[in-house]
């Protein structure tokens, strides 16, 4: 998904819905093209965390009211929803380490150039950049490997300059959980669904949590890119390339806040691509009915 416009986005999704099935679709290297319902699409790797293994932090400024403890807390549960999914019986074969807060408030990927460590953070963002996209709650960013597909970085921006983000069951705004549920399904690989139902259909309703829980198209889509392995808690490596880092880049120094990836880790390099995995788009309440 790049970033449409709302008006834009919001036509092309309303013919997707109407001339094709209802499915979950996965991001591929390929800029607007998903694979959908387990179709693959020739010279288009969907995209997927090498080793099944991924891990995430909160930036530690929080932000829309909410202290960094909350949104850790919540998006722990948004990462909860995905590796609890219903895979005929079993989990998907996915590991998602929280590796602890981070001051780095940036999106951000360190390749081999610049020798610095990594982290995929989820951060609030009050004065959205994203000029393009301004009725957006939330952009998910990653960074892959454009040969295989695997992710190499993730990052998630909460538009805390046009929503107000809320945690509770009353008094909803824009909630929170509802958003990173959203939100992590891309960061681990999901483009949107053409299922109206689907948490990661790509419309929101302020003040509605229905987004909270997966619908089994979700589930179906999370245990496509990672089917069942109940070895993978202890074989995988959630470490991000070249090593975790709590500090954006220019704030690092060599051998502080850094830890080093094992030497046993691919070595395969790419050009770093940024996509723009989805946005999430917002329209006004009332150009929009949840069906
Ligand atoms: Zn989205």
């Amino acid at each position: 998904m790049v970033r449409s416009t709302p008006a834009i986005f919001a036509a092309l999704t309303a013919l997707f819905v109407a001339t094709r099935a209802d499915a979950y679709c996965r991001s591929t290297v390929c800029k607007d093209i998903d694979a959908c319902d387990g179709e693959e699409v020739p010279g288009c790797p969907p995209l997927y965390w090498p080793g099944n293994c991924v891990g995430y932090s909160v930036q530690q400024d929080g932000g829309s009211g909410l202290d960094a403890d909350t949104v850790d807390l919540i998006a722990d549960l948004a990462f909860d929803q995905w590796r609890g999914a219903d895979c005929g019986g079993e989990k998907p074969g996915l590991f998602i380490q929280n590796f602890g807060q981070v001051q780095c408030h940036a999106v951000e990927y360190n390749n081999d150039a610049t020798d610095a460590a990594n982290a995929n953070i989820v951060l609030f963002s009050d004065d959205w950049p994203h000029s393009e996209a301004t009725h957006t709650f939330a952009l998910t960013t990653t960074t892959y490997d454009p040969v295989t597909g695997e992710l190499l970085n993730a990052d998630i921006e909460l538009n805390a300059r046009d929503h107000h983000f809320t945690v509770n069951d009353d008094a909803i705004e824009a909630d929170l959980l509802s958003v990173l549920t959203h939100e992590t399904g891309h960061f681990l690989g999901l483009a949107h669904s053409e299922d109206t139902d689907a948490t990661m259909f790509p419309f929101y309703e302020e003040g509605t949590t229905e987004l909270r829980t997966l619908t089994a198209d979700d589930m179906e889509g999370i245990c496509a890119i990672y089917p069942p392995d109940p070895s993978i808690d202890a074989s995988c490596n959630p470490l991000p390339r070249h090593g975790f880092s709590p500090l954006c880049r220019d704030d690092q120094n060599e051998g502080r806040c850094t830890i080093s990836a094992p030497a046993s880790r691919s070595t395969r390099e790419a050009l770093p691509f940024a996509l723009v995995a989805a946005a999430l788009a917002m329209r006004a309440r009332s150009r929009f009915k949840r069906r």
